[in-house]
């Protein structure tokens, strides 16, 4: 038996109970992991609250470090012993110990530390593949990235600035976009309190952008579109307010013959080699010191619950790591 954070039914953060669970032995294709950190995210509020619906009991948690304790036969990913972290389904981290299919595994450099992986894995593969591939980012373009404060906001920030971008970052109040501007991001708009869209078009002298990174959702959607040049890209990747609700096609022709892509993750490493060479462009830009991972909030897994109130209540910044 291990501890783990375990939910019997979908709802607020108290459905999420210190458990003992078994975990089974790994069968072909699986690692049995012991877990030394764990990363929260937001997809695991969507878990929890049955947005994203998942199987009862559930276990959530997709993103985390550790070690290989055993694996199951015709693994040749990793071995016993191997330090490995991973940032995709199926999902099952806030636990001591989980078995994983192996093929998600990436065995970790030394340059990167268990807490840092586990806080990174799922943000950082998440802005690889929107900014090298949803969009391949060239410098000196000007892009929007809503919420940059959060945690794959500053990843994106710093990453996009390497890139030699114009980063221009939305965020909830004056200490976030202090911090955007200190990940990268050249300017920062307070989009509780200024029409975003507005600033944008100032910002740009009219001319608008090619593309813009919207995790945000219901709240950003529209004006989103607004501060797009025609046959830009609206990327739409998250809900962090809600659901975009079901909408007309014809907006895109209206806006300006635009372009819309809703991805994900899974979608862009749906190949070992796919997962690999997304994971190790993001080691290369961490371990050059391009991207620094700020881990601005720790809690032990056996406070999860807490520290979904604080993430859902936009109180976090940066990336958060749960400590075992
Ligand atoms: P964040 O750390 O960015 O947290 C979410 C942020 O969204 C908040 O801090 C807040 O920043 C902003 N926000 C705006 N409106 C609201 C609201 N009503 N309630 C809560 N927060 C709000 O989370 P993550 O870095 O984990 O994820 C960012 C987004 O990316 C999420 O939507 C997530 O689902 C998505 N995502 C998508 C992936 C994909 O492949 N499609 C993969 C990984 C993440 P502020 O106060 O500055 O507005």
């Amino acid at each position: 038996m291990v501890k783990a954070m375990r939910m019997h039914k979908v709802g607020g953060p108290e459905v999420l109970t210190w458990e003992d669970v078994e975990v089974p032995a790994p069968k072909q294709g699986e690692a049995l992991i012991r877990a030394t950190a764990v990363g929260l995210n937001y997809i695991d509020t969507y878990h929890r609250s049955g947005l994203y619906p998942v199987p009862m009991p559930a276990i959530i948690g997709s993103e985390g470090a550790g070690v290989v304790e055993a694996v199951g036969p015709g693994v040749t990913e990793v071995a016993v012993g191997d330090r490995v972290a991973y940032g995709n389904g199926p999902i099952g981290s806030y636990a001591e110990k989980r078995v994983m299919p192996s093929h998600r595994l990436l065995k970790l450099p030394a340059s990167i530390d268990d807490r840092q992986a586990a806080s990174m894995m799922l943000k950082g593969m998440t802005a690889q593949y929107l900014i090298r591939r949803t969009y391949r980012v060239k410098a000196g373009e000007t892009v929007l990235v809503h919420a940059a404060a959060g945690g794959v906001g500053l990843i994106m920030c710093q990453w996009l600035k390497h890139l030699g971008a114009t980063v221009i970052g939305t965020a909830g109040d004056k200490a976030k976009a202090e911090l955007a501007r200190k990940h990268g991001a050249d300017h920062v708009i307070l989009y509780r309190e200024e029409d975003f869209a507005a600033k944008v078009k100032e910002i740009t002298g009219g001319k608008l952008l090619p593309v813009v990174f919207d995790g945000v959702g219901k709240d950003t959607w529209e004006k989103s579109l607004d501060c797009l040049q025609p046959r830009g890209l609206m990327v739409s990747y998250g809900n962090a307010s809600g659901a975009v609700p079901p909408i007309n096609i014809a907006v895109l022709n209206t806006k300006g013959s635009l372009f819309l892509t809703r991805p994900s993750l899974n979608g862009y490493v749906t190949k070992r080699d796919e997962l690999v060479e997304t994971a190790n462009d993001l080691f290369d830009v961490v371990a050059k010191g391009a991207v620094k991972i700020g881990i601005n909030q720790s809690y032990a897994l056996k406070d999860a619950a807490q520290a979904h109130r604080d993430l859902e209540a936009r109180k976090t910044t940066g990336s958060t790591v749960f400590t075992l």
